[in-house]
Order: structure tokens, then sequence, then C-alpha cells
């Protein structure tokens, strides 16, 4: 497509889904390592081969001009990459944007949450999968719970428009901890979702055994909360009840016990500069070679975007009985 010529407003895949979300992660490093997210000796990519923050901010601007209207960034951990902040502000600048969001391990939040809400960060996810300090240290292996929990006050005190809580449950870990978990978020006021574990990347865990499906955490909650099932619909895979006489929402991810690629409405731009079309499939076009390409002209770009909504797949294929890994690549480096 040459410069100039009108694009479509909207990004349409083959099956007729609308994509105007992106997540995009800045950064496969971390100042984490969660079990079921990383292996023990992760090696990180060189600089050079993870997209700087202009070209991060490059393809922001080329999807919002394609119509996208929502873009979450996450990593890795996205507040632990130098002048993120930078990337924040420029993107809530952009006009057409509804939704710019985040999703951090909240160790970074006492000293950062002011600044992205003011950069216009609108919403803000924060992982934290146990309120045991010793078990939260083993799940993420060198996190300290302390700093999370007072990262999510600071969240708090910065007024998001939302809190939502990521929890990933695994059995004989921390799936005792799901009532508890559900207490906090009731008594902070804040939202929690569960997320059942898939098998991206090669752990040191076997996921098969640890899995916990949302069927069974959903059934958990009952027996203490009385939940009433909620019609809202954030445009993404979660599924929401509302925890009766309070202000907490409960959503449940459920990429195995329930299939949500029927409505799926984004793509997801990995670190490197890959535009993943399905988390859980290997279809993709590399962005970067093309950004470095053509530095001052954005049309490769363009047409390369527009192009990939005919190779969306239907659907995701996680299946954790089998031996490899569903697809080979981290959520790290893909961005969960
Ligand atoms: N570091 C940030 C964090 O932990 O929130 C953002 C990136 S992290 C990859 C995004 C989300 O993906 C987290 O909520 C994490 O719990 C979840 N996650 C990572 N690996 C996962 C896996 N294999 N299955 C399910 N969820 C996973
Ligand atoms: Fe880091 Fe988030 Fe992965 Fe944990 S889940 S290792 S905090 S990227």
């Amino acid at each position: 497509m040459q410069s100039g010529t009108p694009f479509p407003h909207t990004l349409t895949d083959q099956f007729g889904r609308q994509v105007d979300y992106i997540r995009l992660s800045i950064t496969d490093r971390c100042d984490f390592r969660c079990t079921y997210c990383m292996s023990e000796n992760m090696e990180f990519l060189p600089r050079d081969k993870v997209l700087s923050l202009e070209e991060c901010l490059r393809i922001v601007k080329a999807f919002v001009k394609l119509g996208v209207s929502k873009v979450r960034i996450t990593g890795g951990e996205p507040l632990v990459r130098k002048n993120a902040l930078w990337l924040f502000e420029e993107i809530g600048k952009l006009s057409g944007l509804k939704e710019l969001v985040t999703t951090t391990n909240g160790s970074q939040l006492v000293q950062q949450a002011q600044t992205l809400k003011a950069a216009g960060v609108k919403r803000i996810n924060i992982s934290l999968d146990s309120l045991n300090p010793t078990k939260f240290k083993e799940i993420t292996r060198v996190g300290d719970l302390d700093k999370v929990l007072r990262g999510i006050s600071a969240a708090q005190k910065a007024k998001f428009d939302n809190i939502k809580l990521n929890t990933v449950l695994m059995r004989g870990i921390n799936d005792d901890e799901t009532l508890s978990l559900v207490e906090f978020a009731i008594a902070q006021n804040i939202d929690i979702s569960f997320i059942e574990e898939m098998p991206l990347g090669e752990v040191d865990h076997h996921r098969e055994s640890s899995f916990v499906s949302n069927i069974e955490t959903l059934a958990k909650i009952q027996t203490k909360f009385e939940l009433i099932s909620s019609e809202i619909n954030t445009g993404g895979p979660a599924r929401y009840w509302q925890v009766k006489n309070t202000n907490t929402k409960i959503g449940f991810i459920s990429p195995h016990s329930h299939n949500f690629c029927e409505a799926c409405n984004r793509v997801r731009i990995s670190c490197k500069g890959e535009l993943y079309l399905c988390l859980g499939q290997e279809d993709k076009i590399d962005l970067m070679p093309l950004l470095r390409a053509h530095p001052d002209d954005d049309s490769a770009l363009i047409t390369a975007i527009l192009s990939s909504m005919q190779i969306k797949p239907k659907g995701h294929d996680f299946d954790l009985k089998r031996a490899a890994p569903a697809v080979v690549r981290f959520m790290s480096h893909t961005g969960g």
C-alpha cells in the first residue's frame, strides 16, 4: 500500500472477528521468575533484538490508525523497562485510543502508580498468587510479597478506574488460598481474575498435575460467597461474576474449561516485534525487519498488519497432556 492510500478503519479477520485490542510486550525481562511462567535460568534477549520504545510507539500508532482502541502494555515486567513511562505517556496522548491499560507484578508500583495514572493508564491488572510471604517467594522464586502489597495500596491511592488482581492457581501449591484471595479482593474493593495455567514455554514443573480448572475454582468460591452472573463483557476471554453485596467482580479466564476463541478481538506483539495472531498458535508476522528497513515510512508496516488478518487462526489448541508445551515461547515473551 502506498503512503496516502486511505486505510480501512477496522481490522477484520477471515472469520469476521474485529480486532480492536492489542497487547504489547515491551520487555522479556522481569524481576520475578514465577514458576509457571519462566524456567529458573531464563536467558533474556540481547538489547538489539528487542523493540526500542520508539519502535513500540510506531507499532501502536499504526494499529490505532487501523481502528484499535485499546492497548495493554505488558511483558515480562513492563515497569522494569528503562524509560517505560515515556512510552506510556506517548501512547496516552494518542487520539483514537480509548483505553491504555497495563499488567504488572506490582513490584514497582510504589514508585510508579501515580505517574502511570497521570500518563493516562486507566485500568491496571496486578498479579498476585499468594498472600503468604513464604509461598509468594516460592512461586515467584525471588519476589517480595510486602513490596507487592504496598504496590497495590499505591495503585489504590492513585485512583485507577479499575484494579484487578490476576491469580494463577496451582494444585498443592496455592489452591488452598482461593477463598483468602477472594476475601482480600473484597476487603480492598477490587476485582480478581483466576487464570487457568497455560502450556506456554518449558517450565520446571509438571503443568498437568498442577492444573486447577476454573470450574472447580468457581464451585469452591460458591461454597462461601453468593455470586451473581455478570453481563459485563470487557471484550476479553474472562467471564465475570459479582460477589453479592460487594464491589468485587470475579473473572475466570479459562482457556481449557471454556474455549474463548470465538469472540477473540485481540492480537499480541512480542518484545521482538513479532505480531502473534493467537496466544496459543505460532502464526505470526515479523514486524521488526519492516520497521528497521523503513524507518521513516509506515506503509509496509500497515500493509503487513492488514494482511495478518488473513492468517489469524480460528482458535488455540491447548492440551496439557501433550509432552511438549503447546507453544514453545513463554508468556513473558509474547505478553500475557
Ligand atoms: N509481569 C507481569 C505480571 O506478572 O502481571 C505481566 C506479564 S505476565 C506474563 C501476565 C500474566 O500472565 C500474569 O498475570 C501471569 O500470572 C500470567 N501468566 C504467565 N504465564 C502463564 C501461564 N503459563 N499460564 C497462565 N497465565 C500465565
Ligand atoms: Fe515475571 Fe509476570 Fe512472568 Fe511472573 S508472570 S515471571 S512477574 S512476567
